[in-house]
């Protein structure tokens, strides 16, 4: 007998019929012997439904409140999910993330999860029953409701596997794998076989947002053999393997990623002294801003100009943080920018090949697409272009790269 924990995204749970649907598969597995937990989200669209309701009383509502509203999206649908497998003769019980205790910290919209209390699981799935958890939802040590962020079921899914230490964790989506980019950008993009855990890491953390990137750190963590399915059609999906070796003959890039979250700020003329990138730097994260994307440069007369990206949403806290900064070091200009883009490719092969970066730098001159800033890691080099030719950068290194092309 195997356990496996499944997760239905909110296309999956969109309808009655859908959950219906999902219904009929859970079954499915629950009687070929399998013991089965579901972990799902809110119907489409709902949890930016709740998020709207909120704004229309406050632009910025107290985050306790906030994870009171938006995790009662989840509640609905692990209720009726278990409406329909106890119509179809499955046993099944439901429960909230404060139920099963799904500890997570303090940090509302975006808490961790710290510990999952796996007892009750167990004992309702010796007895039988499929358990039906709520996503993006856990509590803290107080009792209050935390969320994870969005697309937080994900991690919630695999968060419950390694607690359970469940033998798969199969994600059920709206797309029938990973694929080598957005299906919905590149329509000629593939769905791979495999993806090493790694790899996935990257994707997601540039912006691929099949996954949520906490769920891929989760899966590394815990060693939780994860695979993204399609909820709609039978199929292998992808599975993320935690094993580079297991994997065929590898492309140099294995897919592209891109994001259009964030924008870019950039303080000129400042001393380049010890203890100045410090300064404007740290007060930033200070003010719990995440900084992506950073570069320094010196020009002749020895001033110095610092370009850094933050989340498009926390552009004006930075930017009024920066102007007191520069202030106090007499720097020339300030000057923000959030109609950018960034682009990724990624792959555990560029780690043994030279001259990717040169092809990609090329593959986007071709297209004239300038490059404002670059980064880069190990297995990933990222470029922030004008956004406007976000996709046409993607395709261009999607056919450059000869990711149309099964390997
Ligand atoms: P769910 O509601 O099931 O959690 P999401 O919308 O969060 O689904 O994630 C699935 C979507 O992720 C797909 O519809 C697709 O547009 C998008 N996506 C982005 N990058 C990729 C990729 N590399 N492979 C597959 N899907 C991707
Ligand atoms: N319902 C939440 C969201 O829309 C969590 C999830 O779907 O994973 O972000
Ligand atoms: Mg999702």
């Amino acid at each position: 007998m195997s356990l496996i924990v499944h997760k239905y995204g909110g296309t999956s749970v969109g309808t009655i019929e859908r959950i219906q649907a999902v219904a009929a598969r859970v079954a499915e597995s629950h009687k070929a012997g399998d013991q089965v937990v579901v972990a799902l989200s809110a119907m489409s669209g709902e949890t930016n439904r709740l998020i709207g309701l909120a704004k229309e009383i406050d632009d910025q509502p107290p985050a306790r409140e906030m994870d009171v509203l938006v995790s009662t999206g989840e509640q609905v649908t692990i209720a009726l999910l278990c409406m329909a497998l106890n119509k179809i003769g499955v046993a099944a019980k439901s429960y909230t993330g404060g139920q099963v205790r799904i500890m997570t910290d303090s940090a509302h919209g975006k808490a961790r999860i710290k510990e999952i209390d796996s007892h009750k699981m167990h004992a309702d799935l010796d007895a039988g029953s499929v358990v039906v958890v709520a996503g993006f939802q856990g509590t803290d040590e107080h009792g209050n409701i935390t969320t994870l962020g969005r697309g937080g079921s994900d991690t919630t899914a695999v968060a419950l596997a390694a607690a359970l230490k469940a033998d798969e964790c199969q994600i059920y989506t709206d797309v029938d794998g990973v694929y080598t980019t957005d299906p919905r950008v590149v329509s000629d993009a593939r769905r791979l076989e495999k993806i090493t855990f790694e790899e996935m890491l990257e994707m997601a953390s540039q912006g691929s947002k099949v996954l949520q990137i906490r769920s891929v750190e989760f899966a590394g963590k815990y060693k939780v053999p994860l695979r993204v399915k399609s909820s709609f059609e039978e199929g292998p999906g992808t599975l993320i393997s935690l094993e580079e070796d297991d994997l065929m003959e590898k492309a140099v890039v294995s897919g592209i990623a891109f994001n259009r979250d964030e924008a870019k700020l950039t303080i000129r003329g400042i001393p380049d002294q010890p203890g100045v990138a410090y300064k404007v730097l740290g007060a930033i994260s200070d003010a719990n801003i995440e900084i992506d994307v950073i570069v320094q440069n010196v020009a002749k007369d020895n001033s110095a100009t610092i370009t850094f990206t933050v989340h498009r949403n926390d552009l004006d806290a930075a930017n009024k943080l920066l102007l007191q900064i520069a202030d106090d070091l007499g720097a020339e200009e300030v000057e923000t920018d959030d109609a950018i883009a960034k682009v990724s490719i990624v792959g555990v092969g560029m780690r043994s090949h030279a001259g990717v970066a040169a092809k990609m730098f090329e593959i986007l001159s071709s297209e004239g697409i300038n490059i404002q800033l670059i980064t880069t890691s190990e297995i990933k080099i990222a470029v922030v272009v004008e956004e406007r030719y976000l996709e046409l950068a993607v395709r261009a290194l999607h056919k450059g790269f000869d990711l149309h092309v099964s390997v």
